[in-house]
């Protein structure tokens, strides 16, 4: 039960669990939908108390070591928005498309084209239920959030979002190179080094 190649990812996003099935490719995976788990209901007030309480939903419905995470794109000069809104910032039902209309709506009321943004990922790790030393890592991106879409892979914000020091968006990277440089490859990687030492 408690083996520690095995986990369970705690999410039902399609994006993310394809980026984490490659990020840890030594380990074998399970999903939220291999256990018939539906999501948490997210009301937590910042990155990390949304991560531990999808942790602690996952751990306690499948009896496995799990890892959550939790993510989101953060724009400063919107007052930090959409942060942990990301997923539904546009409203409940929101769809990828619905979310970055609304940035880009908001870049253009600053009369602006693009606004320094980052990405950011907190990962959190439970052993097992009521786990009182949870492994916590994060992984941040930074780069510019835009008006213009490009690119075609990717989910969320992809399409919007330029990472510094590429002049294409985050959409138009291949996913080798999304998996070295984004937010949830760097926590992933330290999650695995806390893992081994
Ligand atoms: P969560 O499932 O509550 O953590 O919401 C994460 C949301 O943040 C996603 O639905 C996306 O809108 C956004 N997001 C997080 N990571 C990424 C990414 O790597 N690319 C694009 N959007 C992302």
């Amino acid at each position: 039960m408690r083996n520690s190649d095995e986990f369970l990812i705690a999410t039902s996003n399609k994006g993310k669990l394809k980026e984490f099935k490659k990020l840890f490719n030594n380990y074998r995976l399970f999903s939220l939908d291999d256990f018939s788990i539906k999501d948490p209901v997210e009301d937590g007030d910042s990155f990390f108390e949304n991560a531990l309480i999808k942790a602690r939903h996952g751990v306690h419905f499948s009896k496995k070591f799990t890892i959550a995470d939790d993510s989101g794109l953060v724009i400063p000069d919107l007052n930090f928005e959409p942060g942990i809104f990301s997923a539904r910032y546009a409203g409940k039902n929101a769809t990828d498309k619905n979310n970055r209309d609304k940035v880009i709506s908001k870049i253009l009321e600053k009369n602006k084209k693009e606004l320094d943004a980052y990405y950011v990922c907190i990962l959190v790790g439970l052993r097992y239920e009521n786990d009182t030393l949870p492994i916590i890592c994060e992984g941040k991106l930074h780069g510019k959030i835009s008006i213009n879409s490009s690119g075609d892979g990717g989910f969320g914000y992809d399409k919007i979002f330029y990472p510094d020091g590429f002049s294409s968006s985050m959409a138009s990277l291949d996913d080798e190179t999304k998996n070295i440089i984004s937010h949830r490859a760097i926590a992933s990687l330290k999650f695995i080094k806390a893992l081994q030492s």
